[in-house]
């Protein structure tokens, strides 16, 4: 019987962000609710799974269609420009404003000052992407559009100088005015967006 509380419990301890006391507490809490509700999120796991998809070019996840690229990144395909984000939050917010309409890459994560903690950024992935580009010509500046906060500013630092070192002849422009630290993009209001995007700082 407690075998079946270990597991689940295990499982929730999986999740970002999640210790063992919490995980605990989600198993109780299961165990409280009428079945109705386990199947219903027994589905929706299911489901999020079986109908969102992750775009190869940008990796964001997105309603699961035709092909293997989001529609963002198609209707992208002629933009010169790409924008380093860290998640599929900021891409949303962003995205919807048509601040910018170019380019898109969804890091994932930030890369940690202390090395021996797990990154989830995708670093690797990042710099294949912008060696096909470059290589295919489609691309003339990166941009970083990260929140401002010192785990940020760290992993643009990290990735601009990686960057510039194989690919001297980019251009490499950051957010600039009216983000100020601490400034979350994915709460970030359309003229803020705006204002940053287009006093976007060249980086020499
Ligand atoms: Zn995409």
């Amino acid at each position: 019987m407690n075998n079946r509380i270990d597991k689940l419990s295990e499982l929730f301890e999986s999740f970002p962000g999640i210790g063992r006391r919490q995980a605990r507490r989600f198993v109780y809490f299961l165990l409280h609710k009428d079945p109705s509700y386990v199947r219903d999120l027994v589905d929706a796991i299911t489901n999020v799974k079986a109908e969102v998809a992750q775009c190869s070019e940008c990796y964001r996840f997105y309603p699961r269609g035709e092909g293997s690229v989001c529609p963002t990144c198609r209707d992208a395909a002629g933009s010169t420009q790409l924008m380093i984000v860290e998640k599929d939050a900021d891409f949303e917010n962003l995205h919807k404003t048509h601040v910018y309409d170019g380019r898109y890459f969804i890091l994932g994560g930030f890369i940690n000052a202390n090395e021996k903690k797990r990154s989830f950024a995708r670093v690797d992935q990042l710099m294949d992407r912008v060696a096909r580009d470059t290589k295919a010509g489609t691309l003339s500046e990166v941009i970083f559009g990260l929140s401002i906060s010192p785990e940020a500013e760290h992993t643009r630092l990290r990735l601009s100088t990686m960057l510039r070192e194989r690919f001297p002849n980019l251009t490499f422009s950051t957010l600039g005015r009216g983000l100020s630290t601490g400034t979350e993009l994915e709460y970030s209001d359309t003229e803020t967006l705006k204002y940053a995007f287009e006093s976007r700082i060249q980086q020499t």
